[in-house]
């Protein structure tokens, strides 16, 4: 299995590889806050500056996201059995819980909002949103409660395991720096191009009959 470092190397080349399909303006802005990309360690050391789209910066901090989680996961499972445990148990209750949007997206995509935004007066027929958990079975078993020793053993492993989060966090922060040349180019290359265009279209808009547009 690759290292942390060889894990950020292939994440990058993967984006990397994605960012030319990147087109600005394809979606409305969003109105929440990514929970995700907000304040990420990981899009300073990325070194991406406020200019740069959410889209361009969400498809990297998700895959470097992936990266971590996969790692507690994988810690998890190996180091951590109360905690693994109470994973599977939750895992199997949400697959009972039937369909899950936002599941099986690509890293593009994961973590954003699964339906456009709404549009006053254009009511939608149905959203996905709206369909998560639709063809519910409820027959997962009654969980046994926890004794207090039990409930200790697992906030020890709880703790464990966002000790694990943290330090692999670090490490993928860290072997990110290293890629910071390759992305800057990049955002340079493909997407400041994109950024000066739609600018300047917005200014012809204004200079021109003034009709068109609706920007401001
Ligand atoms: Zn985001």
């Amino acid at each position: 299995m690759d290292g942390i470092d060889g894990r950020v190397r292939n994440a990058v080349d993967l984006w990397l590889r994605w960012l030319p399909r990147w087109q600005i303006g394809t979606a409305r802005p969003r109105t929440r806050i990514c929970r995700k990309c907000t304040g990420s360690p990981i899009a300073s050391a990325a070194g991406f500056g406020p200019d740069v789209p959410h889209p361009v910066q969400h498809a990297l901090i998700g895959r470097m996201s992936t990266i971590i989680d996969d790692a507690v996961d994988d810690y998890t499972a190996k180091n951590l059995p109360l905690l693994h445990r109470e994973l599977e148990r939750a895992d199997a209750r949400k697959r009972h819980a039937g369909y899950q949007p936002a599941e099986g997206l690509s890293p593009e995509f994961q973590g954003l909002d699964v339906d456009p935004q709404p549009q006053d007066g254009a009511p939608f027929l149905f959203t996905l949103e709206g369909l998560a958990g639709t063809g519910a079975s409820s027959d997962t078993a009654p969980r046994e409660p926890l004794s207090d020793e039990a409930k200790a053993a697992l906030r020890h492993e709880i703790e464990l395991s966002d000790e694990c989060a943290r330090s692999t966090g670090t490490a993928v922060c860290l072997a990110l720096i290293d890629h910071r040349a390759r992305i800057a180019e990049a955002v340079e290359r493909l997407v400041e191009p994109q950024i000066e265009a739609l600018v300047s279209d917005m200014f012809r808009g204004l200079d021109g009959d003034g009709a068109r547009g609706g920007l401001f």
